[in-house]
């Protein structure tokens, strides 16, 4: 602590007064006993001071020291939300990739015979609460070995895959065609009776005649279908089965037809 101008000059005065030249005076060893304590204490409060001062300094650094830290410690936290995220956008996305690939079949890009199947499940759910019906439509392509044997299995796959855009391109947004396997395909046809699936059926076949004809396949391709209604209160299998056998029945009366399940098979 630096001392103020009048102070310093008191302290001279006093200085003054305490030379040997005012030895005799009475008041002196007073004066100097008194003048050391004031010293004493001067030094005391300078110290003082300076400790104070250091542990304000101290105390100031510390605050900054939170101040940085707390910043610090946010910028981390932020980090960590963006990272986690990210992290949560890329499992939604992986999530949804790997639901559309354990659903589509890679060569068509239809849906595939487990997507149809859990969709059958919930056809029959839906007609069990709400009555009403649906049908189905199995198509297999005829002679398909043959495309394979005469062009080759690449060639096969690019008729197969035109083959499912053409019946994709034929049926009704609300209908659902999957790739049942192989050549084979099977067409949901919802809240639809066998009369009116038959009809849709056919349109289906003589659009992929059509097209790949269009497309200067020769032979064009052409389809066996087989149509049947499901039946309240029966299992999916036995719907199946009824589809089978009248697509069966259309291979064996010479295939490129559409076959019912209806005795007079329409
Ligand atoms: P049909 O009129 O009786 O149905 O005769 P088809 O030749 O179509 O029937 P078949 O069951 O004898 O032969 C089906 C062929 O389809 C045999 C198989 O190699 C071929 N196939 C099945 N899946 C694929 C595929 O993903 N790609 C290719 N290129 N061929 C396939
Ligand atoms: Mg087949
Ligand atoms: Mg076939």
């Amino acid at each position: 602590m630096s001392s103020r101008p009048d102070d310093d000059e008191l302290d001279q005065r006093i200085e003054t007064l305490l030379r040997a030249e005012h030895d005799g005076n009475p008041l002196r060893p007073a004066l100097e006993a008194l003048f050391d304590r004031y010293r004493t204490q001067q030094r005391l409060l300078d110290r003082l001071t300076r400790i104070s001062d250091h542990f304000q300094q101290a105390e100031r650094d510390r605050g900054l020291n939170y101040a940085d830290r707390y910043q610090r410690k946010v910028r981390q936290i932020e980090k960590i939300v963006r990272i986690s995220d990210r992290y949560q956008t890329m499992l939604r996305e992986l999530n949804d990739r790997l639901h559309l690939i354990s659903t589509r079949d890679e060569l068509t890009g239809l849906p595939n015979r487990r997507y149809l199947l859990e969709r059958l499940d919930t056809e029959i759910s839906q007609v069990a609460r709400n009555g009403g019906t649906f049908s189905v439509g199995l198509a297999d392509i005829d002679h398909f070995k043959s495309v394979n044997d005469t062009r080759g299995h690449a060639a096969g796959d690019a008729v197969l895959a035109h083959t499912a855009r053409c019946i994709q391109d034929s049926i009704r947004d609300y209908d659902v065609c999957a790739r049942w396997g192989g050549e084979e395909f099977l067409i949901l046809f919802p809240q639809c009776a066998e009369d009116d699936a038959f009809r849709l059926a056919e349109r289906v076949r003589h659009v992929v005649e059509d097209q790949t004809r269009a497309l200067g396949l020769s032979p064009a391709i052409t389809l066996s279908i087989g149509v049947t209604e499901f039946q309240p209160g029966e299992s999916l299998d036995a719907t199946l089965k009824r589809a089978d056998d009248a697509l069966y029945r259309a291979k064996e009366a010479g295939r490129n037809r559409t076959v019912g399940s209806a005795p007079d098979g329409a």
